[in-house]
């Protein structure tokens, strides 16, 4: 794994002094999968490219450091994990709706020693009553389709902040579909970037929505509502 992740930070330009925190997090993430289902890639390899290197690919296009982020959705981490240890001064919100995701990221983070990282158990949508247009940058991956996706991540962003969505290269219908949704909540796609992941033939796409005015309040709905009648 440590070739690999020193190869791949390296041609992504990024700084290779994370690697061994990223083994321990890697270490935990196939030790903790034994019990509880976090994860289908547990080979070292795919764990080092399609969850590490495609996690943090992202800071090749955009500076995180000393912005706070929220990851909308996390799971076991990814890619908000990833993306603290490589940008250690990022003030990530790693959110899921699942509670032993949460409590094994808090073990990562106790056994990493950080303090910096916010580990919440919530709904995207819940999470926004507390915490609307009060993040510089919120991302996903794998959660939902555009559409959803855009009502559970752009009211936590702020007005001038990014929403980062990692997505699959075939999703041109998806954003296409997500047009009037993302205008609506205050969006504009402001580009996309298809990026390989480095050690793989694999190709992902990061959409980057500005946010270019305030999510009107009724925004986000109830879940029930969203997925009944998206926008
Ligand atoms: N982002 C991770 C990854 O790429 O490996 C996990 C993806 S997993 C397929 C989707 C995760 O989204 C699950 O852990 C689920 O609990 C969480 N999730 C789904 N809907 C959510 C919501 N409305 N708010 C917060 N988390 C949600």
């Amino acid at each position: 794994m440590e070739q690999l992740l020193h190869a791949g930070l390296s041609a992504l330009g990024l700084p290779t002094d994370g690697i061994p925190a990223l083994e321990r997090f890697g270490e935990m993430l196939v030790e903790k999968n034994k019990v509880m289902n976090l994860t289908a890639i547990t080979e070292p390899a795919d764990v080092a490219t399609l969850h590490f290197l495609d996690s943090v690919a992202m800071l090749g296009e955009v500076d995180l450091a000393g912005k706070t982020m929220v990851d909308v959705g996390t799971g076991a981490g990814f890619p908000g994990m990833p993306l603290r240890i490589v940008c250690p001064t990022v003030r990530m919100t790693l959110l899921d709706s699942l509670n032993k995701r949460i409590d094994f990221l808090k073990e990562v983070c106790d056994e990493l020693g950080y303090a910096n990282v916010d580990c919440v158990h919530g709904r995207a949508e819940e999470f926004a009553v507390k915490h609307r247009e009060s993040f510089d940058f919120a991302t996903s991956r794998a959660v939902a389709n555009f559409q959803l996706l855009t009502e559970l991540c752009l009211p936590l962003v702020k007005v001038g902040g990014t929403f980062i969505a990692m997505k699959s290269v075939d999703s041109d219908e998806e954003l296409k579909a997500a047009e009037k949704a993302i205008s609506i909540l205050g969006g504009q796609v402001e580009r996309t970037v298809d990026y390989q992941i480095p050690g793989t033939d694999v190709t992902h796409r990061l959409v980057f929505i500005k946010k270019i005015k305030e999510t009107p309040k009724k925004y986000p709905r109830a879940f029930a509502k969203i997925k009944k009648n998206p926008l």
